[in-house]
C-alpha cells in the first residue's frame, strides 16, 4: 500500500537531469526485454538513451527556466512545465514552444507530454464529475498534483488499452481483462487488472495516471476507472517494445547507433491486481465522463505533437548537412527540397500552436486547446514526417541504406579503404559524412524512426481517430447554409441563428444555433 505523502521513489525534489537519473535507480521493477529480466534499466544500453532524452527535460528547465518550468501555484517553487495546469492560452502555447525545443535537442520522443496532457484533462473532468455527482475527485487530484510538484516527478499517462476485439465494448469481450478494469473494491480502495499497450516512457516515470481509452456505456462501469499508481507498485510487469535497429546500442561504438545520445521508449504495462488507495482514485464508475476525458485529453495531446516539428528541425539540418558533405548543396533542386521540408514542418507547428492560441477556459478554470485544430495538427503529423523523411533520404543518397559498419570503418585492414572511397567534399572527414548518414538512417529507418514516423502515425490516435473528430466538428449544415445563401437558394442566416463555437476563444468559429 502506498502512502501518497511519501512517494517511494525519489525522496527529495528533483532539480536536474543527473538527479532524475539517480532517482530511477534501485526500484526493483519487473522489466522484460529479449526474454530476460532487466536488473537495472538505468544501465541498460537499449533503455539508457530514452532516460537521457527524458533527463533533458530537467536540464532544459535549469538552462531556460521560463521556457521549461513554472512557479507552482501549489508549492510556490519552480517545477517542470510538464506538471503545470494551463490557466491561459499563452500557457498552452508555452508548452508547444518547450516541446519544439526539446524535439530539437533530442531528435526523438522525450516522453513527458502524456502525463502533462492527462493532468490537464483530468483537472477539468474531475471538476465536472464532482459537480454532477458530488464526488471528491477534484480535491484528490489537487492533493496528488501538489505531491508531484513537491518532488518534481515524472508522471506518465496510461491510456491505450490492448482492446481485444475492436468491434466489441469492454463488457462484451470474451476476456474482460482486455480493457483495464476494477476487479475488487474495499473500503480502502480498488484493485485494477489489465494491460496498456505501447506506453511511452512508462519505465522512466515515477508515477502513472491510468485512464480509460474510449467512450464507455452503462454496462462498462468497472472499466470507467482513473487512478494514480507508482511505477514500482506491486503487481506491475513491463515488457519492453523492440525498435528497429535497437541492438546497435549494444554493439558499442558511436557511429552506427545514429543518434548517440537519445531514444524513445515504449513498453507494455501489465497490471495484475494492482491496489489503488481511495485518495488516488479520480474516477470510479462514471461511464458518462469517459468520452469527455478522452476527448479533452486528445485536444491537448494531439497538439502536443508539435514535438515532431522540433525533431523535423533536426532532420532538415541533417538533410542540408549531407547535401553539403556530398557537394550538392548549390543545386537548385536541393535548395527547393529543403524549402519543401521546411514548409511541411512549419505546417505541423502552425496548426499545433494555433490550437493552443485558440484555447478556452473550462468550468474548472483550466484552459483547453481547440479540438478541431489539435486534430488537424495530429492528422498532419500522421503524414508530413513521412514526406520529410522521403526527402531526407533522397538528399542523403543510397549510402544511407548501404553504409558499411563502424567496425569495418575502424578496422586496420579495410578502414583506410573506406575512408578513401567514401570521402565526399574535402572540407569534411569521411567519418563526419558517415555520422550524418547514420543520423538520417536512425531517424527515418532506425530506432528513432519509431518516434518520428510510426509514433507520428499511431501516437495520440491513428489517422482515422482524427478524421472521426474532424468529421464530428466540421459544421456542414452551417457551411451549406452559407453556400445556399450566396447561391440565392435560402436567405442569409439571421444573427440569432449563428452562435460562436464554444472552443473559439477569439470568436473565430461560428455554427448554427441549436434552437
Ligand atoms: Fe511528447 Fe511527442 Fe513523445 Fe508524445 S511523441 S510524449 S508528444 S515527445
Ligand atoms: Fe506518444
Amino acid at each position: 500500500m502506498n502512502d501518497i505523502s511519501t512517494p517511494p521513489l525519489a525522496r527529495k525534489k528533483i532539480a536536474n537531469g543527473a538527479e532524475y537519473i539517480e532517482s530511477l535507480r534501485g526500484r526493483g521493477l519487473t522489466i522484460w526485454l529479449f526474454g530476460e529480466k532487466v536488473e537495472e534499466p538505468v544501465d541498460h544500453p537499449i533503455i539508457r538513451p530514452s532516460i537521457n532524452a527524458l533527463a533533458r527535460t530537467y536540464d532544459l528547465a535549469v538552462e531556460h527556466p521560463d521556457l521549461a518550468s513554472v512557479v507552482s501555484p501549489f508549492t510556490g517553487e519552480r517545477v517542470s512545465r510538464f506538471l503545470h495546469i494551463c490557466t491561459s492560452a499563452p500557457d498552452l502555447v508555452a508548452q508547444n514552444k518547450m516541446q519544439r525545443r526539446l524535439g530539437q535537442l533530442t531528435g526523438t520522443c522525450f516522453q513527458r507530454c502524456v502525463g502533462q496532457d492527462a493532468f490537464n484533462a483530468l483537472y477539468s473532468v474531475t471538476f465536472e464529475i464532482d459537480e454532477q455527482y458530488a464526488t471528491p475527485y477534484h480535491a484528490r487530484l489537487n492533493a496528488f498534483l501538489t505531491d508531484m510538484h513537491r518532488g518534481n516527478y515524472v508522471v506518465g499517462g496510461a491510456m491505450t488499452d490492448v482492446k481485444g476485439d475492436r468491434g466489441k465494448a469492454p463488457h462484451e469481450q470474451t476476456d474482460p481483462d482486455l480493457f483495464v478494469r476494477i476487479v475488487r473494491r474495499s473500503a480502502d480502495g480498488i484493485w485494477i487488472r489489465g494491460a496498456k499497450a505501447h506506453q511511452t516512457g512508462c519505465i522512466n516515470s515515477h508515477w502513472m495516471l491510468v485512464m480509460p481509452t474510449m467512450r464507455l456505456g452503462p454496462k462498462d462501469r468497472d472499466w470507467a476507472v482513473v487512478g494514480a499508481v507508482p511505477v514500482d507498485a506491486p503487481g506491475i510487469t513491463y515488457i519492453y517494445g523492440r525498435q528497429s535497429c535497437d541492438t546497435r546500442a549494444m554493439e558499442g561504438g558511436s557511429i552506427d547507433p545514429g543518434n548517440v545520445m537519445y531514444g524513445g521508449q515504449e513498453a507494455m504495462v501489465i497490471f495484475d491486481d494492482v491496489f489503488i488507495p481511495n485518495e488516488l482514485v479520480f474516477m470510479d464508475g462514471e461511464t458518462d465522463f469517459a468520452a469527455m476525458l478522452v476527448q479533452r485529453f486528445t485536444a491537448y495531446h494531439r497538439r502536443s505533437y508539435v514535438c515532431k516539428s522540433g525533431v523535423g528541425d533536426v532532420l532538415i539540418g541533417a538533410a542540408a548537412s549531407i547535401a553539403e558533405m556530398n557537394g550538392a548543396d548549390a543545386a537548385s533542386h536541393v535548395k527547393d527540397k529543403l524549402v519543401e521540408m521546411t514548409h511541411l514542418n512549419e505546417t505541423i507547428y502552425g496548426t499545433g500552436i494555433a490550437a493552443s492560441h485558440q484555447g478556452f477556459a473550462t468550468k474548472s478554470g483550466a484552459f483547453l486547446a481547440d479540438d478541431m485544430l489539435a486534430n488537424v495538427c495530429k492528422h498532419h503529423v500522421t503524414k508530413l514526417p513521412y514526406d520529410l523523411g522521403r526527402i531526407a533520404q533522397d538528399l542523403a543518397g543510397g549510402l544511407v541504406a548501404t553504409l558499411p559498419s563502424e567496425q569495418d570503418f575502424r578496422h586496420p585492414e579495410i578502414g583506410e579503404l573506406l575512408k578513401k572511397y567514401l570521402a565526399g567534399r574535402s572540407t569534411f572527414s569521411t567519418e563526419e559524412r558517415m555520422r550524418m548518414l547514420r543520423l538520417i538512417e536512425n531517424m527515418t529507418l532506425g530506432r528513432n524512426a519509431v518516434g518520428y514516423l510510426t509514433e507520428s502515425m499511431h501516437g495520440a490516435g491513428s489517422p482515422q481517430a482524427q478524421r472521426i473528430e474532424i468529421g464530428r466538428a466540421m459544421q456542414l449544415e452551417y457551411k451549406k447554409r452559407l453556400a445556399k445563401a450566396l447561391a440565392g437558394i435560402t436567405p442569409e442566416l439571421n444573427p440569432e441563428e449563428v452562435v460562436e463555437e464554444l472552443g473559439g476563444y477569439f470568436g473565430r468559429v461560428f455554427k448554427l444555433s441549436q434552437g
